[in-house]
């Protein structure tokens, strides 16, 4: 009998509009010969409404720009999540009935979706769910934490600086004086819980650092600054739970200042290299560092991670570790893997295939 597979996508967070696009490439290469594959879109209030089912799925209006918003539709179908009885249920014209799910793929980027919270509801109801689980899911996604850990590991990274803002009354010129007394310019500031490139610029001064933190701070009151680093961007696909592999390596060549938002996932121009350019002994390298951070996070699943190849110093710092990377057509996770032997739609397979897997352990 075929599995029944939910893909959730849209959410509160503010990387709604991408999750769209990563659902419509998921959604559209699931193999339906396989699956009975159901959608369900997370309005940005957070309400789970069942968007269509393997009849009609038409995504296509998702992709590239301009993008859109799933929103709220009171004649949808509700989906209602019942901790301890197994499950889900689907409300509809004010009934409900049980909805067969056998595993939740989350294609949903950035808090709520990605940091644990919902890994933790799909727990407590007993669905087997692709990717990382609470834990891992919470600390990849804050970058302060998992800077921590990292350096715990003695994984070298950039210097940096966790501050904390009050989102009504940030104390702006003593953050700046603490950044000022330990890092130079230029300096990254990012929000900390975040992903997408989302609430994150570059600082030259004083002036650029004041409105910087500003914006991050807008985001989440927690707000990370790093010293720039001159280097290259190199990604790592990690995938798999017991046994994970690692994909060749890929570069990014960002066409603005940085991989911002825009470059990601509108403007085109930037480019991306797969394979990255890279020597044996420099490959080996990155993967080794790659699947050192996803078992130091106890990932599971799959993630992408992100380190910097210094330009002066050939040294490999990490910058991150992202649990639901972009799925996108154009996104790297996707391309690494294909380099490595995995098509797309095979791929897809394998994280719904570890999914069962993972529960059958624990079962
Ligand atoms: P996100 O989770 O939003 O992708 P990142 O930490 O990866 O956040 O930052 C986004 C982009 O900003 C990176 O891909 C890179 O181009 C640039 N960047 C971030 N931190 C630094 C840094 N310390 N030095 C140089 N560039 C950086
Ligand atoms: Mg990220
Ligand atoms: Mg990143």
């Amino acid at each position: 009998t075929k599995k029944h597979i939910l893909v959730l996508f849209g959410g509160a967070s503010s990387e709604h509009e991408v999750s769209l696009m990563s659902a419509a490439s998921v959604l559209r290469a699931m193999d339906r010969s396989r699956y009975e594959v159901l959608a369900a879109g997370i309005t940005p209030e957070g309400l789970f409404e069942l968007y269509e089912d393997q009849a009609g799925i038409n995504t296509n209006h998702w992709e590239g720009f301009p993008y859109r918003r799933f929103v709220h539709d009171p004649r949808r179908p509700r989906l209602l999540f019942s901790p301890g009885d197994g499950g889900v249920y689907l409300q509809n014209e004010g009934r409900v009935q049980p909805l067969t799910v056998d595993v939740i793929f989350p294609v949903l980027h950035g808090p709520f979706g990605e940091d644990g919270r919902l890994q933790g509801l799909l727990e407590m109801c007993g669905i087997p769910y692709v990717g990382a689980g609470v834990l891992s899911s919470a600390v990849a996604m804050d970058k302060g934490i998992a800077k921590r850990l990292f350096h715990q590991a003695g994984i070298p990274q950039t210097p940096h600086v966790e501050i904390r803002l009050d989102p009504r009354q940030p104390a702006i010129h003593e953050a700046v004086n603490m950044v000022e007394s330990r890092l130079d310019y230029p300096v990254f500031v990012k929000p900390a819980n975040l992903g997408s490139s989302v609430g994150i610029s570059k600082a030259v001064s004083r002036d650029e650092l004041e409105n910087a933190l500003r914006l991050a701070a807008a985001y989440d009151p927690k707000v990370l600054v790093e010293q720039a680093v001159d280097a290259r961007e190199i990604e790592c696909a990690v995938l798999g739970s017991r046994n994970p592999v690692v994909s060749v390596p890929a570069e990014v060549l960002p066409s603005h200042d940085f991989y911002d938002y825009e470059d990601k996932y509108f403007s085109g121009t930037s480019q991306t290299q797969v394979p990255a350019n890279l020597t044996r002994e420099m490959t080996e390298r990155v993967q080794q560092m790659a699947l050192q951070v996803y078992q130091l996070l106890e990932c599971e699943g799959l993630a992408r991670v992100d380190l910097f190849l210094e330009r002066n110093t050939d040294r490999l710092l990490v910058n991150e570790i992202n649990t639901m990377p972009g799925f996108t057509h154009i996104s790297l996770y996707p391309k690494m893997c294909e380099a490595s032997g995995i098509p797309y739609s095979q791929l897809i397979h394998r994280l719904i295939e570890d999914a069962l897997e993972k529960e059958s352990a624990v079962a």
